[in-house]
């Protein structure tokens, strides 16, 4: 067993996922001679809506469990992924969970706010103040908690910690195994960048592992240095963690590419805005406006421009929850 294997079947985890996510190949996207398009399917992770964030919260959750934590607080805007997630994880272990949205609350729950109201979770709504400040009020409402007895686990950053990213290196594991399983070397893998916990997650697992991938991440969000500088904070959070050492930085484990971000977190690209129904039509898939339709023209740019050969495999990291609020009527 490789050193990153051994220390992650010791390390508190929180059993989410009801197994491998599929990783099939796509039946017309990046259809082309010399290609082999794969989709890695962690939109499909058995929780909730799905999406990657179920990924993070077996570790982030398995050490709220470990230490004995009565009530999960998370915090987003209001059509936040990790929020519903994070509700549904709760569900299911039967922790209470608290959301914060640094939003009005809404007359209609749409999206995935219908989602928290059916997952029965209490909801705070301050209005439209900034990250920091609704993220500061969480931090501030755990204290008062602490203060009364209770025992609150804080998740932070998106779940985009060393803690969270464990969840990737354990996707890279587990991504590695289904490779071989089924004869695909080498693979070139898509992923999103936001916080980067995804994209360090990957990395830093891909790179204990002897690199069998070769990893482009599609930045959503930030510039490629800024993305990269997240990346680099959240593999020493990791490394802090496990005790093992990544071997190279990042500029050397992966391509990170900002060429498809458009105006930046949530703005749609026209060729993203496109992709959402050109995917949908492809393949029978969906997925959203935010992350997922950027890192797909990121690759079908890829694939086009013969930058990418051979079996390229799209992770498709869910968001289907929000998708029900980007359109209107
Ligand atoms: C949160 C999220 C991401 C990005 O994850 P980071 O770790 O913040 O980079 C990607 N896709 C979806 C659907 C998400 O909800």
């Amino acid at each position: 067993m490789e050193p990153l294997e051994e220390f992650l079947a010791k390390v508190p985890r929180a059993q989410l996922l009801p197994g491998p996510t599929p990783l099939h190949p796509m039946a017309r996207f990046c259809v082309q001679p010399g290609v082999q398009p794969l989709i890695k399917r962690d939109d499909m992770t058995g929780i909730g809506p799905g999406g990657n964030k179920i990924r993070s919260l077996e570790f982030l959750l398995g050490q709220a469990m470990a230490e004995g934590c009565d009530c999960v607080l998370a915090a987003g805007p209001e059509q936040s992924n990790l929020c519903t997630l994070t509700a549904a994880a709760c569900a299911r272990l039967g922790l209470a969970c608290e959301l914060v949205h640094n939003s009005n609350r809404p007359e209609q729950a749409r999206g995935n706010l219908l989602l928290n109201r059916l997952l029965g979770v209490r909801s705070h709504f301050l209005g439209p103040v900034s990250g920091e400040e609704r993220n500061a009020w969480m931090e501030e409402l755990s204290e008062q908690y602490r203060q009364q007895g209770r025992r609150p686990f804080v998740v932070r950053n998106g779940a985009s910690t060393g803690c969270g990213a464990l969840g990737y290196a354990a996707a890279a594991v587990e991504l590695q195994k289904q490779c071989r399983e089924m004869g695909i070397s080498p693979l070139t893998l898509f992923a999103p960048g936001g916080n980067g916990g995804v994209a360090a997650g990957l990395v830093y697992g891909n790179a204990l592992l002897g690199s069998p991938f070769r990893i482009v991440v599609v930045s959503v969000e930030d510039e490629a240095s800024v993305l990269e500088a997240h990346m680099e904070t959240v593999i020493r959070q990791a490394e802090a963690i496990t005790g093992l050492p990544c071997p190279a930085p990042v500029h050397q484990l992966c391509t990170i590419t900002d060429q498809y971000r458009g105006g930046g977190w949530g703005i749609n690209t026209p060729d993203s805005a496109e992709m959402v129904a050109a995917f949908a039509r492809m393949e029978g898939i969906f997925i959203e406006n935010v992350y997922t339709s950027k890192v797909l023209v990121g690759m079908e740019d890829w694939v086009r421009t013969g930058k990418a050969t051979g079996a390229v495999c799209y992770l498709h990291t869910g968001g289907f929850g929000s998708l029900f609020s980007q359109y209107e009527e």
